[in-house]
């Protein structure tokens, strides 16, 4: 039997639709229900928590899966399967199934993807949502393009760096929820392919289409100068032209360029939790972002994500946002009220994409009105006080065009209808057509009461009344009693239990008037729905534009109200290479433990002391101090005030953070392999304007090749790279080689053994120690008392035995080394003693002089009061 007897003309047609649009998942419009058949029902089942049926079955007997989802919540299920990395195409009836002859035709009406969706209730909230491309050419230099077609945003350059590294690392700080890649050569791609898996493993990624030659771009579109980096926006067009036709033109006139920013490679961005926790279990867990997101608007919360993601690197254009927020700052009460008034302004930018995509609603066009109307009373307001150049050239892009202001607010009704055929959108007077059909309908409506008035007139049936129901159309109703007075030119019509229902030729006439003027109403009502909404597009350029001013007027708002409300301060941000900062907080930490939070000072610069070797006990708070000294760079650069009550960074241009590897670990690679690749990455790539954040250097092996790669990284980065850093080690080895480096100094986080146990103090002290009290941590932990015990044994055993690695070149140490002795002795004491004594007083500014004296006199008079 042939194979095509036994599938039905149903499965046919999908099975067509299904191999033009290879890739999606189809899902095909089937009466009330989407459905979808064979092997994508068991994914739709899975994915989507449907039930998985079958067809009834075919001649062979088998029974072809299906599982379908409502039509009228096909919205949610498209959510979900977007959200989860797939691309659909809904395949709906294109005709009236009562007027087809033989099977409906069917014909897909959308693409959804996981980069182009525009509708709210699909991107689930207000962030970003970007589709990105990147292309890699012969000699491993590469080109990105992301675009957010929500919003309008489109940036594009060369990535960071050659080869596939640098391609990931250029799309981290974006998220793409999409990426199209191309590479020269099937290795090449492969590689790409499978890094971009790995570092995206919830986003969509497709081999990038063909670019769209010169005579397919849209007449805006100028071409990048740059080939590869053109190639890849005319993919990442090719792209958006297949799935969302109408918004490219507005996309592509405006693309950006990424200006100089500080490099976070998606490792950082990671393990300082900037907008995404590093574990991905609890989606809820503290970030920079969480921390600092007190926006009050859509565009607000997306600025200041990009900024924290995207920091500047560049002094003057740090100093020039810092000159805004500090201005902010100044307002006091006038901070508030901008705040206010901002307010609740609606999502504008996706407002305009929607309106692009003619997927608006009415009462979006009427949010669209207010927003507009209230930027440009906050725009004039600004004007009045003159704000600081960056500050007012936002104000200038914030106000809206006084054309559109006028086109809405003379156009639309107050209050606006859920959907447009749903009640009047439109004024009276706004388009004479549509009110001379509206009046067409009032007059046939007036003469319907009038021929009512008249029948009961002339029938005297006081009660007869005209009604409306969809079967019939307008009837008139008389009651049992009246039967015998009805007039004969009535014709029965319809019998209900205690009247019967008739027409006339008169009531046909107004009836076939009043439905002929409704219909008409209907279609000028929609054509002038469409002449508006294409009146409208013409601006929704100028309204992303508009948007993003007012995100970026919140997002620096956010930051003075954080300055002024959590005391944070204005940092320096310029050219040297010190980093320096006094009673620095780790910003979500602090906020989770407020005042037991214990500050510390930094104090890096780019000669004496540019790398720091941290030790001290597990728990002590070294992973802490570094990601703070992180974030703090972070900050800075993104224009925010800081955490510290003094605080100047020497522009960094590459922040490189190695912090453990634990979520390397669970995607499934050896630790030490991991570790080795990234600290070879590191040392490729870092400069001196780096700063570089290690912790726990070696840990991944045995104790000799980790303290020996962890020595000669050290050596390497203080000699060759000469980048500022720090670094945290359990290899009190380690400090022993710190004597020997002009440019490197040891410090540890201090504790005390008291008779209950340890106490970690947080408190950053000069000099190293070598202990690192893992058996304390380990009874902390509830490890029982006799493993306690054994271990304690061994301990003094291998102690005792002096195992370890001497250095390859024994220097005498110039710094006494903090030992456990010192410590229980009075270590907070002795602590002090050694700071005072390792004091450069030549080298301290008056004001530097008098802040630490202020901090070692508070810290002596802090610890006399500790008890014993
Ligand atoms: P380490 O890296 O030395 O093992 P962590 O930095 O992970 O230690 O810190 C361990 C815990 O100690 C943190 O989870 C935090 O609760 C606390 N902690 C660290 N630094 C501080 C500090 N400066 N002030 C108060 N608590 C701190
Ligand atoms: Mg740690």
């Amino acid at each position: 039997m042939p194979e095509a007897a036994l599938t039905t003309p149903l499965l046919e047609q999908y099975a067509a639709v299904k191999s033009q649009y290879p890739g999606h998942l189809v899902l095909f419009r089937v009466g009330d229900f989407f459905e979808t058949f064979g092997d994508d029902a068991k994914l739709l089942a899975r994915e989507v928590d449907v039930v998985l049926t079958a067809r009834a079955p075919d001649t062979r007997g088998e029974r072809t899966p299906m599982a379908g989802v409502p039509h009228h919540a096909v919205e949610t299920y498209l959510g979900r399967l977007v959200q989860r990395g797939y691309k659909v195409a809904l395949c709906d009836q294109v005709e009236d199934a009562r007027f087809a002859k033989g099977l409906v035709r069917r014909e897909v009406t959308r693409v959804v993807t996981p980069g182009t969706v525009v509708e709210d209730r699909i991107l689930g909230g207000p962030d970003n949502s970007f589709l990105a491309a990147v292309t890699l050419g012969a000699d491993g230099a590469g080109a990105y393009s992301a675009v957010d077609v929500t919003t309008g945003e489109w940036y594009h350059g060369a990535t960071d760096g050659p080869g596939v590294e640098g391609a990931v690392a250029a799309l981290a700080p974006f998220q793409p929820r999409e990426v199209l890649w191309a590479a020269a050569g099937a290795e090449a791609a492969r590689r790409l392919a499978a890094a971009l898996r790995h570092e995206f493993p919830r986003a969509r990624l497709e081999a990038a289409p063909p670019p769209l030659a010169d005579g397919e771009l849209p007449a805006a579109f100028e071409p990048a100068a740059e080939p590869l980096s053109a190639e890849t926006d005319r993919r990442l067009a090719a792209y958006v032209r297949a799935t969302q036709p109408r918004l490219l033109p507005h996309l592509a006139a405006r693309r950006e360029s990424a200006v100089r920013r500080l490099v976070l490679d998606p490792k950082t961005l990671r393990h300082l939790e900037i907008v995404r926790p590093m574990n991905p279990d609890d989606p809820k867990g503290a970030t920079l972002l969480s921390a600092w997101d007190e926006t009050v608007t859509a565009s607000g919360r997306r600025t200041l994500a990009f900024w924290l993601a995207n920091p500047l690197a560049d002094p003057a254009a740090v100093e020039s946002r810092l000159d805004a927020v500090a201005w902010l700052v100044d307002q006091g009460a006038g901070l508030d009220e901008l705040r206010g008034r901002i307010h609740g302004v609606a999502d504008l930018a996706r407002i305009a994409t929607r309106v692009a995509g003619r997927r608006v609603r009415p009462p979006e066009l009427g949010a669209l009105r207010a927003g507009v109307e209230r930027l440009g009373l906050v725009a004039a307001e600004l004007r009045r006080s003159p704000p600081p150049p960056l500050l007012g050239e936002v104000v200038a892009r914030l106000e809206p065009p006084g054309a559109l202001r006028e086109l809405l607010s003379t156009s639309l009704v107050d209050v606006l209808p859920a959907t447009e055929d749903a009640g009047p959108v439109f004024r009276t007077g706004h388009d004479p057509d549509v009110d001379r059909q509206r009046t067409v309908e009032t007059l046939a409506l007036g003469e319907l009461e009038e021929l009512e008035r008249r029948e009961q007139a002339a029938s005297g049936i006081r009660t007869l009344k005209v009604g409306y129901n969809q079967v019939f159309g307008y009837y008139f109703e008389v009651t049992r009693p009246n039967l015998a007075r009805v007039p004969p030119h009535f014709r029965r019509r319809q019998t209900v239990a205690q009247a019967e229902r008739f027409t006339s030729d008169a009531l046909e006439d107004v009836e076939r008037r009043i439905l002929e003027a409704r219909e008409a109403l209907r279609l000028s009502e929609a054509a002038r729905w469409e002449r508006f909404l294409a009146a409208v597009d013409a601006y929704v350029g100028v309204v992303h534009r508009v948007a993003r001013a007012l995100g970026e007027l919140d997002a620096l708002a956010t930051f003075a109200h954080l300055a002024a409300s959590r005391g944070y301060v204005r940092p320096t941000v310029d050219a040297s290479d010190h980093l320096v900062a006094r009673d620095l907080r780790h910003p979500t930490l602090e906020r989770s433990l407020g005042a037991e939070f214990v500050p510390n000072d930094v104090e890096l610069d780019g000669t004496g002391s540019r790398l720091l070797v941290l030790t001290g006990p597990n728990m002590s708070g070294k992973s802490t101090y570094m990601r703070a000294v992180g974030l703090l760079v972070v900050l800075a650069q993104a224009g925010s005030y800081v955490p510290a009550r003094f605080a100047r960074v020497g522009v960094v241009s590459h922040l490189f953070t190695r912090m453990g590897f634990t979520d390397e670990i669970g995607r499934g690679k050896s630790s030490f392999m991991v570790e080795m690749s990234e600290v070879a990455e590191i040392l490729r790539v870092a400069d001196a304007r780096s700063l570089v954040l290690l912790d726990e250097v070696g840990r991944g092996t045995s104790t000799f090749d980790g303290l020996a790669i962890a020595w000669a990284t050290l050596r390497h980065l203080h000699d060759t790279t000469r980048a500022r850093a720090m670094l945290a080690t359990h290899y009190h080895q380690l400090t022993e080689l710190v004597s020997g480096l002009s440019g490197a100094r040891n410090a540890h986080l201090a504790a005390l053994e008291g008779p209950d146990g340890i106490v970690f103090l947080h408190r950053l002290v000069p000099g190293s120690t070598d202990r690192s009290y893992g058996i304390h941590v380990a009874k902390l932990a509830g490890v029982p008392e006799p493993v306690l015990r054994e271990a304690e044994r061994l301990l003094r055993e291998l102690e005792a035995r002096g195992v370890g690695l001497p250095p390859p070149t024994r220097r005498r140490a110039k710094s006494p080394k903090y030992t456990q002795a010192i410590l229980l002795a009075d270590g907070a004491a002795d602590a002090l003693v050694e700071e005072l004594r390792s004091l450069d007083v030549d080298a301290l500014s008056p004001a530097e002089a008098h802040a630490k004296l202020t901090s070692l006199g508070r810290r002596a008079r802090r610890r006399s009061e500790e008890p014993p």
